[in-house]
């Protein structure tokens, strides 16, 4: 088969590789339909993930068929349509039994695409095919369907659910990324009065409309602070969401918020930030950070069935999966390209 390889910082090829197989009796091996470039792929390539060797088969989305299964799989069956999530779940260690395989001990968390070979190939071997993979509901589109396996969960669970957001909530989310979209779109399922974006992209803030913001800020305008200030009597968000990844991001969600107020942080980070405690010690704050457990797959599956979110929003840009290479250009350069996601598939 073909796949998508690190070679190590700053490069990656699409080449032949070694067809993957049965490792364990919880193994399936699904044929990938669709694949996606997640701008956490972004960051390995860069090398910001130095625990993902050179040699490695990156991605971790997928909707696929599956081929071939494991003695010791149960639920799984060869020919059945499947979601492949970031996250694998061992469902046997402690995080797992309280629904939180994104901090899996059994060898699951997000290892696809990092600790093993990954989506972004004709085949992938995926670990703990009874618990990590869900079946395809009837009748939905591998877009749709490709965006619960990391976008929309990371959304839904690292942004509004950390973060609390309840009915009539002030909630600033800071960047407009595909990320950022994904936690605008999931606060609006828990009906906040308000959803900020604060971004200095015009197209970004344009497009966060469309995802459900009511209030947009250029920060490199106007002082997001003061801007806030005319929705909150000057107190502040209840909750900001930081989905860029960068310490003057963190910094200025810190700011942004209410005393009493939760921040949760969604963003990749890759260099220390500032936590001004001789500011905020009585501030009474809660700041969450995570990874999505993939365990609101259900949940949204079944909001996309019903209309109530919108999944393939994000979809805007169809390649094939041996042009691989130029959706990485279009994700690395979303301020021109206008990417957010990228579907590819296999040529039929
Ligand atoms: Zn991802
Ligand atoms: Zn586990």
């Amino acid at each position: 088969m073909h796949a998508l390889v690190y070679h190590g910082p700053g490069r990656t090829a699409w080449e032949p590789v070694p067809d993957p197989g049965l490792a364990r009796g919880t193994d399936a091996v699904v044929r990938i339909e669709a694949t996606t470039v997640c701008g956490a792929d972004l960051h390995i390539r860069r090398g910001d993930v130095p625990d993902v060797a050179p040699g490695r088969v990156l991605g971790h989305e997928g909707v696929g068929t599956v081929v071939e299964v494991g003695d010791a799989v149960r639920t799984v069956r060869p020919g059945d349509r499947v979601l492949v999530p970031a996250v694998s779940a061992c469902g046997a260690c402690p995080s797992c039994r309280e629904g939180r395989a994104g901090l899996c001990t059994g060898g699951g968390g997000w290892v696809l695409g990092r600790g093993i070979d990954g989506t972004q190939a004709e085949l992938v071997r995926v670990p703990f095919a009874d618990t990590s993979t869900y079946a395809a509901p009837e009748g939905m589109a591998d877009d749709e369907l490709l965006m619960a396996a990391d976008l929309l969960p990371t959304g839904f669970e690292v942004g509004a659910h950390h973060a609390g957001v309840r009915p009539g909530d002030v909630v600033v989310v800071v960047g407009a990324g595909e990320l950022g979209l994904s936690v605008v779109l999931a606060a609006r399922l828990f009906s906040p009065a308000h959803v900020v974006v604060v971004d200095r992209a015009e197209a970004r803030r344009k497009e966060a409309m469309g995802f459900g913001a009511d209030v947009l800020v250029d920060d490199a305008e106007e002082d997001p602070v003061a801007a806030l200030s005319s929705f909150t009597d000057g107190r502040g968000a209840d909750v900001v969401v930081e989905a860029v990844g960068a310490p003057a991001s963190f910094e200025l969600a810190t700011r942004l918020v209410r005393p009493g107020g939760r921040i949760a942080t969604v963003g990749v980070h890759g260099a220390p930030a500032l936590l001004h405690l001789e500011q905020l010690w009585d501030g009474e704050l809660v700041i969450t950070t995570g990874l999505a457990d993939t365990s609101s797959v259900p949940s949204l599956l079944r909001l996309i069935s019903a209309g109530l979110v919108e999944a393939d929003r994000f979809v805007t840009h169809h390649l094939a999966l041996d042009a691989i290479a130029e959706a990485y250009d279009l994700m690395e350069h979303t301020e021109d390209t206008g990417a957010l996601k990228v579907v590819l598939t296999p040529r039929r």
